[in-house]
């Protein structure tokens, strides 16, 4: 496969731009580094990149993507936005329809504000939970990720319920000693850890359905123990569903799990592809933000028009009678066809997958927590990824990450794909 065009932007990138890339996954760090691939359209569920090399998309923009790409109702949204101007600085009836509509989707959120990015929803859900009860103290589980404000770039020590210590130059010591991270999935360590800390939490961070040590659903009864103990020592519960939140249902993880949440931070597909994050939740927590209360939250873009447009006219696609019907069919057919095909080479594989979301480990052991997913092969998915991007199909570069269907993606995708599968893992094996 021909990618010189590519080569030589990345050489050029690298010149200007720190590490080429203006977030680090894209330079491939996950599988050892490379070349990474320069699109130049998107469409549906397919890419073209600026070699002319096709490609099907798995990676969905890490989850925002979910109609696939230039979906015609969204770019209409967008183009009908811009031609009114991007960006007022007041507020617009678009800020309220959006609200309504999540709303109407979601019912534990009485209130939301809309930010920029999932980083800012987080951060700012944890600040308001901090103001709400205050205390300063999160607990978060091992391998969440949580955007990349200091509190939440902090990883697990050793022990079940261990003080956190900097993931990232750059975080004082004593930040990263607010948090306590826990395995997830494992109640015993979170209730260790409220035994400890507990009239310190002010809340306890979790996506419902974690999405960043690859797709792994919490055991049955988790979350509810989870919201039980939490409350019980008077901490807040805030659900991280910058992933989920319109993946796997018209709607968020919390309802699909039958389990609420105090506050849920959102981001990725439910600005349609365009920058944004909403946090929102009970009305008295909620009313602790600026204007209203003594917790500080602002934003120059924030409700812009654009991503408020994008935003609506994306859900007003998902809400579409069978949509997720569609996502769960496919995304079944292509587990199906992984777990034979991997089978018929001997590899040892577990498919995690959840509707139109999946991850493929290399492991004989199935994977509940970051430890898991730690412990699968890592170089596998290396050589995994490579030859089937040079096969033109563009997975996430990270074993840790989820493949993510679209609406735009049809049978015959799965049927391409599988065959690359099917192709890469006769290479993999050399039958
Ligand atoms: N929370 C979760 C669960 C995420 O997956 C991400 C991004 N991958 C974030 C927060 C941060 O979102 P953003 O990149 O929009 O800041």
């Amino acid at each position: 496969m021909n990618i010189e065009t590519s080569k030589s932007l990345f050489q050029e990138a690298e010149q200007h731009i720190v590490g080429g890339v203006n977030s680090p996954s894209r330079a491939y760090k996950g599988v050892g580094g490379g070349t990474p691939i320069y699109m130049k359209k998107g469409e549906g569920s397919r890419f073209i990149d600026v070699d002319d090399n096709k490609y099907i998309d798995y990676l969905g923009a890490y989850g925002p993507i979910i109609t696939g790409h230039a979906h015609p109702h969204i770019t209409d949204a967008i183009k009908k936005a811009a031609e009114s101007g991007v960006l007022y600085g007041t507020p617009t009836s678009l800020e309220n329809v959006f609200a309504k509509k999540l709303k109407n989707a979601i019912p534990s959120l009485d209130k939301v504000r809309f930010v920029n990015s999932g980083t800012e929803a987080v951060m700012t859900t944890i600040r308001v939970a901090r103001a709400y009860t205050g205390r300063n103290k999160i607990i978060k589980f091992a391998g969440c990720y949580h955007g990349h404000s200091d509190l939440v770039l902090v990883a697990a020590g050793s022990g079940p319920a261990t003080l956190g210590t900097p993931d990232s130059a750059g975080i004082p010591a004593a930040i990263a000693e607010d948090v306590i991270t826990v395995p997830f999935n494992d109640i015993s360590s979170f209730q260790k850890a409220l035994e400890q800390y507990g009239d310190e939490i002010a809340g306890v961070l979790v996506e419902p359905i974690v999405g960043n040590f690859g797709i792994v659903e919490p055991k049955e009864g988790f979350l509810q123990q989870v919201n039980d103990f939490a409350h019980e020592a008077g901490a807040l519960v805030i659900y991280d569903e910058v992933i989920t939140a319109f993946r796997f249902t018209y709607g968020s993880a919390q309802q699909l799990l039958g389990v609420e949440p105090d506050m849920t931070a959102m981001g990725k597909i439910i600005g349609g592809g365009l920058p944004i994050g909403a946090y929102g939740g009970r009305a008295d927590i909620m009313e602790q933000v600026a204007p209203l209360g003594p917790a500080y939250q602002a934003g120059t873009m924030s409700g812009n028009p654009a991503s408020m447009a994008a935003g609506i006219a994306c859900l007003e696609v998902l809400e579409q009678p069978g949509t997720y019907e569609h996502l769960d069919r496919l995304g079944a057919l292509l587990e199906d066809g992984i777990k034979n095909s991997a089978s018929s080479y001997g590899i040892d594989v577990q498919v995690n997958r959840l509707g139109g979301a999946l991850t493929l480990f290399f492991t004989d052991k199935e994977v509940e927590n970051y430890k898991d997913a730690e412990n699968t092969d890592g170089e596998k998915f290396a050589s995994f990824f490579k030859s089937m991007l040079s096969k033109g199909v563009n997975l996430a570069p990270s074993k840790y990450e989820a493949w993510f269907l679209t609406t735009a993606h049809r049978e015959e995708d799965i049927h391409k794909t599988l065959e690359a599968v099917d192709q890469t893992f006769a290479e993999m094996t050399g039958k």
